[in-house]
């Protein structure tokens, strides 16, 4: 009989899955099961944090039953789980999928099941954020709806967004909450206004970058957020891109072999066809890892770029249901995800 104290564990893996129980109090119950491992059915010290006794101040001693304790509290959360269960969760990579169906220009519908495949083969715990256009654009204006996960991967097309909050609430996941993001090909081509439409100069004499705002978008932000910087899309995607060619092959070639993404793809693998998005502007700290040649033409198609707290890894190609499904277009999937949550592949 061993007594191990892993409650604190144990309340740190449900904010996890749960993140709307943080800044909640919560207590720990005992495992009912077969589990060898027991915790004590009160509440252990290291759980009692200060958030946890300020409803409560003096009245809690270490050790109180749990009838006590919900006296005391109200609303403490009774967590009741199971050591293997907290064991397998935690170790699989969580995945947010954030998309729309069932797209105008893209198949969202066939990508979203491919993507569940793909998410299946590498041994993730994929989220699907899916819906109508519109109110897809509104749910991301929820506050913090990345934090908790692995990584997050876009794959949406929203153009003509002018949604400034939900942009800003967007990249706030990754530069404020740490959260890596895999942006697919259309996420690049979204919030045009910020960073493709407008006039250079728009943002402001402080602004060093090379978006052109709408000057009517700029005026709103600058009302409502004052200083804080504008959400030039193109900025947070690292290479901006607006316009693509036609629908031909393109050879991909690798401009960065020693980076953990582009370690097993094959170089001059040439797609079916689809489309090479272009290079408007790329920003400094962009780490081009694929360059895309279709014809005459060529742009960078795969890249990670440094946001915040954490970054973002831009894959442009993937107009079409066979760019999905090709293998190669999938381990970038894999591999980068894998790379930008820092969690190893458990891909065969
Ligand atoms: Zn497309």
């Amino acid at each position: 009989m061993i007594h191990i104290d892993m409650d604190c564990f144990y309340a740190a893996i449900e904010e996890r899955e749960n993140p709307s129980l943080r800044g909640q109090p919560v207590a720990v119950d005992g495992i009912r099961g077969s589990d060898p491992i027991v915790c004590n059915i009160s509440l252990p010290k290291p759980v009692i944090t200060s958030r946890l006794l300020e409803p409560c101040k003096g009245q809690l001693t270490h050790y109180e039953p749990m009838n006590t304790l919900q006296t005391l509290i109200g609303g403490a959360l009774l967590l009741l789980t199971s050591i293997s269960a907290v064991a397998e969760k935690a170790e699989k990579t969580k995945v947010l999928y954030v998309t729309h169906e069932p797209g105008k220009y893209h198949k969202y519908t066939p990508q979203l099941a491919i993507f569940k495949e793909v998410g299946q083969k590498a041994g993730w715990d994929v989220t699907v954020m899916t819906g109508e256009h519109d109110a897809q654009i509104k749910k991301l204006r929820t506050k913090d709806f990345a934090v908790g996960y692995d990584a997050v991967v876009y794959n949406f097309c929203f153009a003509g967004c002018r949604d400034l909050e939900a942009a800003d609430n967007l990249m706030d996941q990754t530069r404020v909450n740490g959260v890596p993001a895999l942006l697919i090909h259309c996420s690049m081509h979204s919030w045009w206004d910020t960073f493709k439409r407008g006039k250079a100069g728009a943002i402001g004499p402080h602004y060093h970058g090379k978006a052109k705002a709408k000057e009517d978008l700029v005026a709103e932000w600058k009302k409502n957020h004052g200083d804080k910087a504008f959400p030039a899309w193109g900025d947070f995607t690292g290479v901006a891109s607006g316009s693509h060619g036609p629908k031909k092959p393109i050879v991909m070639h690798v401009l960065t072999k020693e980076h953990p993404v582009t370690q097993r793809f094959p170089d001059g693998f040439t797609t079916g066809n689809t489309e090479l998005y272009n290079n408007i502007y790329i920003i400094d700290t962009v780490v081009p890892l694929i360059k895309g040649v279709q014809g005459e033409k060529d742009a960078v198609v795969a890249w990670t770029c440094p946001q915040g707290k954490s970054q973002v890894m831009g894959l442009s190609t993937g107009h079409d249901v066979h760019d999905w499904n090709a293998a190669p277009f999938q381990n970038l999937i894999i591999d980068g995800v894998h790379y930008l949550s820092g969690k190893k592949s458990s891909a065969k």
